[in-house]
């Protein structure tokens, strides 16, 4: 299995996964026209898409879901809650598949089950994806790191997890002070330092590829991201690079395909 992000950031997000020749998508949060050209640039097309995953409805996560599904005729999995709000916008021929968290589901190529996380929007979750015994983990947009996410990471080979912002950089920042909370709130974002923490549970448990995910354009920057979960895997007494390797998702644009 392997995965690349085709966008990531608050303004959109979109992650592709690979097994074979089966092709998956967890959000479609840009335009299909850009899903279509990071496809491309991969190999790919629109009708190689098997499913659409769907974490939540904010807009970065599915602005661009409704003109993929039509176009590429992929089924679309989501929570009840998430479906009540998206609903309305998906084509009428779309097929969607209703998940529940905490139960498993098969998609062509492979075994996925989402787990609940705190993040203002209802029926938010992240996912657990495995295929040939390995096991992929997305966790983005939440608050905290509860002990069910992390009971649902525990022992994944790799993941993408949510480094949105630098605490300081959002404290000193240019927003307005209730965009400043909502961010900081336990159903935000989080922060650099609590992914250090929860980046060190899951190389304890075995991971060996963490990517640093939606990371905020006006109060985060690559080197600070790597720089505080990178200080805090070697306070947990973890090598990044030798038992684990880090990166930092782009923003913008296509990022390198790791294995799984
Ligand atoms: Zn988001
Ligand atoms: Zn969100």
């Amino acid at each position: 299995m392997r995965f690349t992000t085709l966008a990531s950031s608050s303004s959109g997000n979109c992650v592709l996964l690979s097994h074979g020749e089966r092709h998956i998508l967890i959000d479609a949060g840009i335009s299909s026209k850009r899903i279509s050209s990071a496809l491309s640039s991969l190999g790919l097309s629109l009708g190689d898409i098997g499913a659409v995953l769907v974490t939540h409805s904010h807009g970065d996560h599915v602005s661009g879901l409704p003109a993929f599904a039509e176009r590429s005729g992929a089924r679309v999995y989501a929570t009840d809650e998430t479906l009540d709000i998206i609903a309305s916008d998906m084509p009428a021929r779309c097929e969607m598949e209703l998940i529940s968290p905490g139960a498993g589901f098969s998609v062509p190529g492979f075994e996925a089950r989402a787990f609940c996380v705190p993040h203002d929007a209802p029926g938010s979750v992240g996912f657990v994806v495995t295929a040939s015994g390995r096991k992929f983990v997305l966790a983005t947009d939440l608050g905290i790191v509860t002990p069910e996410v992390l009971k649902a990471a525990q022992g994944a080979d790799a993941a993408v997890i949510e480094a949105n912002h630098d605490a300081e950089m959002l404290r000193n920042g240019y927003y307005p002070p209730t965009i400043k909370r909502r961010i900081a709130s336990g159903i935000g974002h989080l922060s650099n330092d609590a992914c250090g923490g929860f980046a060190v549970k899951l190389a304890e448990s075995g991971a060996g590829t963490l990517v640093l995910a939606h990371l905020s354009s006006g109060n985060n920057t690559p080197e600070l991201a790597l720089d505080a979960v990178g200080g805090a895997l070697e306070r947990g007494g973890i090598a990044a690079g030798r038992d684990v390797r880090l990166f930092a998702a782009p923003s913008f644009g296509v990022g390198d395909t790791y294995e799984v």
